[in-house]
């Protein structure tokens, strides 16, 4: 089966209220105590920041942050788990294509084995070309498009993603292995 997954928020450890990496990245710049909304993606308005504020911080940060975010606990072992069992992994990330070789490296550095790697932002449409049968994805919006595709999705919960559309081929994941025993059900619901 191909199985597509995002990177950041799904593979990268990026911790929750205080000790997110980006909020605490936020707060070291602007020296200030900046909080997220919730159910809002977007930085701008999650953190509620002057666009140009924002372009400033990431055009300084976004480097480091990137290098240096943690991997999600059983990330590298259940990916691996599932290469075993045969299936294949593609990553697609909406990160910047300029990203690319710090993100290589980071995948390397924390020994994730792939298929494919692919930055692309339009995932649902990547997704269906590429016969992806399931997909783990923390974006609320990126979701949706493949929900509508009818291409099942395991969403990793965020602050930012409680109030998505309703569907039967939505899962909800707290963690990894949470990951890993909805992708065992639902293959063994296939194949009996
Ligand atoms: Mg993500």
């Amino acid at each position: 089966m191909n199985i597509g997954i995002d990177i950041d928020g799904v593979i990268t450890h990026e911790k929750k209220g205080k000790e997110n990496i980006w909020l605490r990245s936020l707060n070291n710049y602007f020296e200030e105590n900046i909080k997220r909304k919730k159910d809002v993606y977007d930085f701008s308005k999650a953190y509620d920041l002057p666009l140009e504020d924002l372009s400033e911080f990431l055009n300084n940060k976004i480097h480091e942050i990137y290098s240096n975010v943690g991997i999600a606990p059983n990330a590298k072992n259940i990916i691996d788990k599932l290469k075993n069992e045969g299936h294949t992994i593609y990553l697609i990330t909406a990160r910047n294509e300029k990203f690319r070789p710090l993100t290589i490296k980071w995948l390397e550095q924390h020994k994730v084995n792939y298929d494919y790697l692919f930055h692309e932002h339009n995932k649902a449409e990547l997704a269906e070309e590429k016969n992806i049968k399931l997909f783990i994805e923390d974006n609320k919006s990126n979701s949706n498009d493949l929900l509508n595709k009818n291409i099942p999705v395991i969403l990793v919960n965020k602050y930012h993603n409680q109030d998505i559309q309703n569907s039967n081929l939505l899962y909800r994941a707290d963690n990894w292995n949470d990951i890993e025993e909805i992708i065992d059900e639902l293959i063994a619901r296939v194949s009996s």
